[in-house]
């Protein structure tokens, strides 16, 4: 097909659900194209899920770590916004349906709607523990902690108010632990200076024998090193069996007394995909060719978290590089039969994998095989972080708030919202 016949042809609708990594870079790739694009998220703002626990940590204001979508679109004369949450997919009638009722048609649909808490079946995880998938949950953990110091303050303490237990030794869970190590260490000593904070306890558990399970064997014994040497408690070989509002029953029967979980252990994909009618894989991923297209569906494509992306024969890790990449290829694959030629498979290319620990403390592994550790790799995980977060006013928000917080030692945002 020729350009002129290209642009004579009627623009297909794209419907892209999901304002993340993978929906975003989708969108974008689709700038000088003969679409229309509508991007529908239940959100008005993108979440850069990387820097959550810092909102959860009271390192940085929820604003820092969002950015709201129709700014981003606004450049783009031809991609609009619609706010709404989608309850209803039609394959056949190619359209889709919003909490609010409305449907919406599409000629082609890209499903970027990501993941969600895998609580893996443990009794009382999912009601009494505290998840990091969301701004909400982030400010809600936020508020959970410092209300446990207040409360004890004001003498309202019993055994295990000041345990806090993080569950999952991978990137999200050792993040938490060293920033609530810090926060506790260097700024909630001081706000509460009646309270003993040495009976503050940070226990973090890990069901395999080492943290950081994807890094190389020497990072994941410095992640163990550094954050025993702040005061974190971290037990390897230990799967949790039970979570009550008062206590966690480990494997071997053990209880510890605690009002708070944090569960950083599973992940799974979105509830969305069970929305297509199709079989879905492992971790409720949804199977796709490898152009991105659905097996069943030649209009529908899916891609980030919730799409079973194949990596060297095994699924790719469920981490923003492999959403806007396949998000890119998305654009690719609908332009190429939007043309009439032919797609190309998505091959993920691998740029590296980067966890903090706290202050001056950070792991990196690059695939030429450069490890980084300690300051070094602290400075690199900065600078990462920096460079891919949208938005000249949330990088500018968020290098002030760690400037202030390195230099003062404190936590601006410890702020509790209560609804009454
Ligand atoms: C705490 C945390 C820390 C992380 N740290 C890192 C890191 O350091 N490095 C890294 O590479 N990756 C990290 N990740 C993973 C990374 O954030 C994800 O891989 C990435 O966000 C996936 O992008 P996505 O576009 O597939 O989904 P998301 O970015 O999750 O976007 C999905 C979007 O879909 C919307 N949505 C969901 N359901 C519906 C619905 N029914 N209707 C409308 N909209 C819907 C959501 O509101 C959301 O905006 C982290 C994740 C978390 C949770």
């Amino acid at each position: 097909m020729t350009t002129a016949d290209m642009a004579s042809k009627p623009s297909p609708h794209v419907v892209v659900i999901g304002a993340g990594f993978g929906g975003l870079a989708c969108v974008r790739a689709f700038r000088d194209a003969n679409v229309d694009v509508t991007l529908v998220d239940r959100h008005n703002f993108h979440t850069f899920q990387p820097l959550l626990y810092q909102v959860a940590t009271a390192g940085l204001n929820a604003a820092d770590v969002a950015y709201p979508v129709r700014g981003i679109l606004r450049r783009s004369q031809r991609a609009k916004f619609q706010l709404g949450m989608v309850t209803a997919v039609d394959t056949v009638a190619k359209n889709l349906t919003l909490d609010n009722g409305s449907v919406m048609p599409w000629d082609w649909l890209v499903v970027a709607a990501g993941a969600t808490t895998n609580h893996f079946g443990v009794p009382g995880a999912a009601e009494f523990g505290l998840s990091l998938y969301t701004l909400e949950d982030a400010t809600a953990l936020r508020n959970h902690v410092l209300t446990r110091f207040e409360e004890s303050a004001s003498g309202a303490n019993d055994d295990g108010a000041l345990t806090f237990v993080v569950v999952g030794g991978g990137a999200t869970g050792v993040e938490i632990a060293g920033a609530l190590a810090e926060l506790v260490d260097k700024v909630l000593r001081k706000d509460f200076p009646d309270l003993d904070v040495s009976c503050v306890k940070i226990i973090l558990l890990e069901g395999q024998d080492r943290l950081l399970g994807p890094f190389a064997p020497k990072l994941s014994s410095h992640a163990v090193e550094t954050l025993r040497s702040r005061s974190v408690d971290v037990r390897l070989n230990t799967p949790l069996s039970r979570v009550a509002e008062d206590h966690v029953v480990l494997g071997d029967g053990t209880i510890l007394l605690t009002r708070t979980v944090v569960w950083a252990a599973g992940v799974k994909a979105n509830a969305l995909g069970a929305l297509l009618g199709v079989e879905l894989g492992r971790g409720g991923r949804i199977p796709i060719r490898p152009d991105l297209r659905l097996i069943e569906h030649d209009h529908v494509l899916a891609i980030g978290d919730i799409a079973a992306i194949d990596y060297n024969g095994r699924l790719a890790p469920q981490v923003a590089q492999v959403a806007i990449q396949s998000g890119r290829h998305a654009a690719e694959t609908i332009l190429a039969v939007e043309a009439g030629g032919a797609t190309t498979p998505f091959a993920y290319k691998d740029k590296g994998s980067m966890a903090t620990i706290g202050r001056n403390a950070a792991v990196a592994e690059f695939p030429n095989g450069l490890k980084l550790s300690g300051f070094i790799g602290w400075l690199s995980w900065l600078g990462l972080h920096i460079l891919t977060m949208l938005g000249f006013r949330n990088r500018a928000s968020v290098i002030l708030n760690w400037a202030w917080n390195y230099v003062t030692w404190d936590r601006g945002p410890r702020l509790i919202f209560r609804k009454n």
